[in-house]
Parts: C-alpha cells; sequence; structure tokens
C-alpha cells in the first residue's frame, strides 16, 4: 500500500441478510477502489455478540462472492477487536468527556414526558429518538450494569467548533462540499452500551482510522451521524476520511429497506433466478459510468 492509495470498505453487521441496499454500497466501493486502483476491506460491524451470527456472516460472504466482489487481506471483526474500543474509552474517561448512567429505557422514557410535559416539546436527535434527559450528575453502583455516554457539551467545548467534513455526496437536503458537523443535535450519545463494551459510533471511527480508510462511502442514512464521528475523531486525534453518503434504494413503496423483509434479500432474489446483472440492473448500477465519486 502507498501513502496515496485509497482505501474504500464495506462494513455490514451481521444481524441479517444483505439486501438490494447493501449490494448497492458494496458494488460502489469496490468498483470506486479498482477504478482508482485503491483498496477495497471488508470488515463485520459485529458488536452485538446477541444478534450477530457466524452463519449471518458466512451469507454475507456468499452474497458478496455471488456479486463477484473480492476483498483485500482479511475480514476485520469488530468482536475481536474490543481492546482497542477499551483504551479509546479510557483515554475519554481519563479527559473526563465519558460518564456512567443506568437509567432504564422506561426511565428515561419517563423523563422524556416530564420533561415534555413541563416544556411542552424535548428535541429529537436526526434519527427521531428524543435526547437523553439525563446528566452526568447520575450516581448509581458501578458493579451494576450501566452504559457510559459522551459528555456533547463538554466533547463540542474541548474539540471547539466549527468543525466540517468533506462530502463528496450528498446529505438529505442536498449538503454537500464542507459540512458543517452539528453534533449537539445528538445530545450524550451511548459510547458503551450495557451489553457490549463499545458503541457503533465509537467502533466504527476507530475502525475507519486502524483500517486507513481514506474514503466512507455509505448510504445516506447515515449522513448526520457523521456529526458525531467527527467529535470523535477531534477527541481521539484520529484522521478524517472524506465521506460520500450515496442514495438508498428504495422499495416498491418508496420506504427504505431493512433487514427484516425478506423479499430484497440478497439471497431470496437468487433462489427466485435473479443474476449478478439482474442486481445491478436492479439497482441502477448496470452501468456505473455515472455513479457516485469520491471526493479527494
Ligand atoms: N454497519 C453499518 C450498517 O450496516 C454501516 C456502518 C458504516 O458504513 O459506517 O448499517
Amino acid at each position: 500500500m502507498t501513502d496515496s492509495q485509497a482505501v474504500f470498505r464495506f462494513a455490514p453487521s451481521p444481524n441479517g441478510a444483505l439486501h438490494l441496499g447493501h449490494a448497492y454500497s458494496a458494488i460502489v466501493n469496490f468498483e470506486l477502489a479498482r477504478e482508482t486502483g485503491g483498496r477495497f476491506l471488508l470488515r463485520m460491524e459485529d458488536i452485538d455478540t446477541e444478534r450477530c451470527s457466524p452463519e449471518l456472516e458466512r451469507g454475507i460472504l456468499e452474497d458478496l462472492e455471488w456479486l463477484g466482489i473480492e476483498w483485500d487481506g482479511p475480514v476485520r471483526r469488530q468482536s475481536e477487536h474490543f481492546d482497542d474500543y477499551r483504551a479509546a474509552l479510557e483515554a475519554l474517561e481519563a479527559e473526563g468527556l465519558v460518564y456512567r448512567s443506568w437509567l432504564s429505557r422506561s426511565e428515561i422514557r419517563r423523563l422524556v414526558e416530564a420533561r415534555e410535559e413541563e416544556l411542552g416539546s424535548w428535541p429529537r436527535d436526526p434519527d427521531g429518538a428524543p435526547l437523553f434527559p439525563g446528566s452526568r450528575d447520575e450516581t448509581g453502583d458501578p458493579a451494576e450494569p450501566h452504559l457510559l455516554r459522551l459528555d456533547m457539551e463538554q466533547a463540542i467545548a474541548r474539540i471547539g467548533m466549527p468543525q466540517y467534513w468533506q462530502e463528496g455526496g450528498a446529505g438529505p437536503g442536498g449538503e454537500t462540499g464542507p459540512v458543517e458537523a452539528d453534533p449537539a443535535a445528538w445530545g450524550d450519545v451511548v459510547l458503551a452500551r450495557r451489553d457490549t463494551p463499545t458503541s457503533y459510533h465509537l467502533s466504527v471511527v476507530i475502525d475507519d482510522a486502524l483500517q486507513g480508510v481514506t474514503h466512507v462511502v455509505r448510504g445516506r442514512d447515515l449522513f448526520h451521524s457523521t456529526s458525531v464521528h467527527v467529535v470523535l475523531q477531534e477527541l481521539l486525534g484520529l484522521p478524517r476520511p472524506n465521506y460520500v453518503h450515496h442514495d438508498l434504494v428504495l422499495g416498491d413503496d418508496g420506504r427504505k429497506l431493512s433487514k427484516s423483509r425478506r423479499d430484497t434479500s440478497l439471497r431470496s432474489l437468487r433462489e427466485a433466478g435473479f443474476t449478478p446483472g439482474d442486481i445491478r440492473r436492479t439497482i441502477g448500477l448496470a452501468d456505473r459510468g455515472s455513479a457516485t465519486r469520491p471526493a479527494g
């Protein structure tokens, strides 16, 4: 690998079967790597050890092979790297940017309702979930199950705003070019869950850095998460990749595909007689000359 070589990745969670939306992401990343003389890495985001399984991972590898996608180097599994995430958490804890929380889901719901009653409304994050209504003043028994949250206000104060990322695709509102991060919109995000010693946000930024990923090309549904990723990169001194958030493949009903919709799983389409070429035509990648190009 040379310093100037672009590094792309596809990072599915093996907690269900791949669908057409995953095929789109995987093909675009693979082909961008090929076209630019770069590398294409495969990463299993399997931090949820309850819902992810080796069988589901095997299914994903089979689907990718069927599509003609080849990855460089070994597959990285997040479940084999909990130490990396722990070390980052310890660094953030040492800086006083992380706090423990014992509140259950139902306690959080009640707190949100109380705030709504008191204030008339309570802010939602970009995914539509209420912001965490608690604070770092919470106390509890460290031996009892708890999660770790980022103190977003302090994190923002530490890194200083504004912060930007380079967007080579587009956000839901057409945002492109340098995009100003808005991490406050997420509140105190979870960095380590009760059931697993990390979170999506934490592991994705650490792995992208450890794997030397230069271009994160992923679905537009993750556009707003990038604001959190920018904060963590800045706090942990990690390089910032370029980002491309691409169109989502929608179902016939115009809604986002999900792993629970069997009709669009690659396996069921394959079993129904679809060829890899049919898949490409279905998702508009038969002639990929005009597909998203990465910035930078
Ligand atoms: N693991 C995430 C997913 O399957 C993708 C993460 C990313 O591309 O940043 O939706």
